[in-house]
């Protein structure tokens, strides 16, 4: 199942943020800047991680990220050790290609999670066709657009507002006045910035 808890304690069980929950995280209000140990009863107790134990951490940390649960992400593994490639890299594109991160990436949700729920209502479309499948996969030259009646929704607006300041990814051009932008192409390894180390999830899983 997903995870639909408190963003902030993920963030602190990895021990790091993970910019769930878009302004907060920026704020002096993010949990992890107050309470940066685990949480819990036992959270300020020093634990030294097993090598599985580190395996199993950095995946938690790349399904919270994206969002998404585990049955999920045994999917996209399947599917990346069956593409050409590197099954790491592989894997973090195909989670890179997912309408709900290209939305947040975009700029118009403040979070993954947010954008998540953008799609679901129904307020973004691909190609011109509502599509309210967060998991959908973007393919390269596709269009992603808020929906002319969704255009003027405030969290719309705020999110803009907040990337207006970010940096855009290169496989991705944004027409900020039209809420409208193109998935231009599937993005190496190297150009997307996430703080996960893939080839420990892949030690995890093949080694059953
Ligand atoms: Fe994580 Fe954001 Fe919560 Fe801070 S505010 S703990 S970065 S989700």
């Amino acid at each position: 199942m997903r995870y639909t808890g408190p963003a902030c304690r993920l963030c602190r069980r990895e021990g790091m943020k993970l910019f769930l929950k878009g302004e907060r995280c920026f704020s002096d209000k993010c949990a992890f800047e107050r309470r940066s140990y685990p949480p819990g009863q036992h959270g300020r107790r020093r634990t030294k991680l097993s090598e599985y134990g580190l395996r199993l951490r950095e995946k938690q940390k790349c399904k919270r990220i994206y969002g998404i649960s585990e049955k999920q992400f045994v999917r996209y593994f399947e599917m990346a050790t069956r593409m050409k490639g590197l099954t790491g890299d592989n894997l973090i594109k195909l989670l890179e290609r997912r309408l709900d991160n290209v939305v947040y990436r975009m700029g118009f949700a403040v979070s993954r999670r947010d954008a998540r729920q953008l799609v679901s209502h129904g307020h973004v479309m691909v190609n011109g066709k509502v599509v309210d499948v967060p998991s959908y996969l973007l393919r390269p030259g596709e269009v992603v657009e808020i929906k002319e009646s969704s255009k003027n929704l405030d969290r719309v607006n705020y999110a803009i507002q907040l990337a207006q300041g970010r940096d855009i990814p290169s496989w991705l051009e944004v027409d900020f006045e039209n809420k409208r932008g193109v998935f231009r192409y599937i993005p190496e390894r190297s150009e997307v910035q996430i703080p996960v180390n893939e080839t420990l999830i892949i030690e995890l899983y093949s080694r059953g």
